[in-house]
């Protein structure tokens, strides 16, 4: 038998996240849309909500409540903003490599202020040179004595300007096959955050780049084993990125849906509501058909991932269907709406333009494919 309820436990989850999401986060929404800046009082309710706890362990003064836990958050919190969610779930993504990788010093160090959001974190992999090919980044480390000099810029990472425990991937000098990661922290010698970038959607979530010029990084600040520092990165993009993204794509499906369902009942044409005609019932059928189909697969991987079973795979199909059921669910909303679906006054605008930015972040479609079309063959 296959169970496919959430427990009594998570059904309250649900409604804690919901009303957070209602309360502290949809305040805030106009705000961090007109300016395109991070909420900071956002990000401290977040932490007060205990938010960046769920994944942490209790003995690291976590909720370690876990990965399904996680998506439910996700999934309410950017029903409201899919920039709260995508800032939310790159915290996680941050915290993975030091959680599944990290030595018990590390743990000790970092794990607890993690949770309390004294410390927020990102990860960053992503360069000019290297996105879907990681293996194409230029950034550089090399021995010195105890330490570690890295070299190099990283784009497009989200939480850039806020986090200050950031994974960060590099090659080594001699050997370009080895990559290592490493905990690098605000405030180290030549390590700073430039460039902010100025997005089309999600505005409100920080992404921008990061620089870092001969900067020292102690031997305890590197996670794993020095060389297979790639296999630490994609692993936790595989499972806890592609997851993060499924919350944020399945929570902007539903606001799709929801206000779509509204509009539907209350705009009056022909002297009855267009939820009676069968084109826009269509519509609205395609999008529960995405949204319930979205939900199968991102709860599945999740669930897999409480096991602790591999479940990037998993991941990957739930992330190439519910960041574009997200696209489809998002048309679909501003073709409902009309002409209303091209004004600023209404949210399914907002909605458009994040869903274009679901797309690339922690892997393009095209990517989820190549790993779906290996699964398959493999
Ligand atoms: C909002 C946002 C937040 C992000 N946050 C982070 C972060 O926190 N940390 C981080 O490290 N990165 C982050 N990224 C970067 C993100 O992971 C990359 O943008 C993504 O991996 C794609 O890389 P790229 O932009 O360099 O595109 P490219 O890799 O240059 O891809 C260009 C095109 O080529 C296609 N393509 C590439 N390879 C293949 C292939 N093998 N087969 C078929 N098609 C292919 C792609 O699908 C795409 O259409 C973020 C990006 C965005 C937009």
């Amino acid at each position: 038998m296959i169970d496919f309820t959430l427990t009594e436990e998570q059904e309250m989850f649900r409604k804690a996240a919901q009303e957070f999401a209602e309360t502290q986060v949809a305040p805030k929404v106009p705000e961090m849309e007109e300016t395109g800046k991070v909420s900071l009082e956002l990000v401290k309710a977040m932490a007060e909500a205990e938010m960046m706890a769920l994944t942490i362990p209790e003995e690291y003064g976590g909720l370690g409540l876990g990965y399904t836990a996680r998506l439910i958050a996700l999934e309410e919190i950017s029903k409201v903003s899919v920039a709260a969610g995508m800032m939310l779930q790159v915290f996680a993504l941050g915290i993975e490599p030091i959680l599944k990788y990290g030595t018990d010093a590390q743990k000790k160090k970092f794990l607890p202020g993690l949770a309390t959001g004294e410390r927020l974190a990102s990860t960053a992999v992503t360069e000019a040179t290297g996105g879907s090919d990681p293996t194409g980044i230029r950034s550089t480390y090399k021995k010195d004595g105890e330490d570690y000099i890295l070299n190099g810029r990283k784009c497009f990472i989200t939480n850039a300007h806020i986090a200050d425990t950031i994974t960060v991937l590099a090659k080594d000098d001699e050997n370009p096959k080895a990559f290592s990661t490493f905990i690098m922290e605000k405030g180290m010698d030549g390590f700073k955050a430039t460039h902010e970038e100025n997005k089309v959607g999600m505005r409100g979530c920080n992404t921008g780049e990061l620089a870092y010029e001969n900067c020292r990084v102690p031997k305890e600040n590197l996670v794993g084993v020095e060389g297979k520092g790639l296999g630490v990165a994609l692993a936790a993009i595989g499972d806890v990125g592609r997851g993060g993204m499924v919350g944020c794509a399945l929570g902007l499906q539903a606001a799709c849906l929801d206000v779509s369902v509204k509009f539907a009942n209350e705009r009056i044409l022909y002297g009855k509501p267009i939820s009676r005609l069968q084109t826009i019932q269509n519509k609205l059928a395609d999008m529960k058909i995405d949204l319930e189909a979205g939900r199968l697969l991102g709860y599945r991987a999740a669930s897999m991932q409480d096991k602790g079973e591999r479940s990037s795979n998993e991941f990957a199909v739930a992330k190439y269907f519910s960041t574009e059921a997200a696209q489809r669910a998002a048309k679909m909303a501003s073709d409902i709406h009309g002409g209303y679906g091209c004004m600023e006054e209404y949210a399914v605008s907002r909605y458009m333009r994040d869903s274009f930015v679901l797309g690339p972040s922690a892997g393009t479609s095209d990517i989820m494919k190549v790993i779906i079309a290996r699964w398959t063959l493999s």
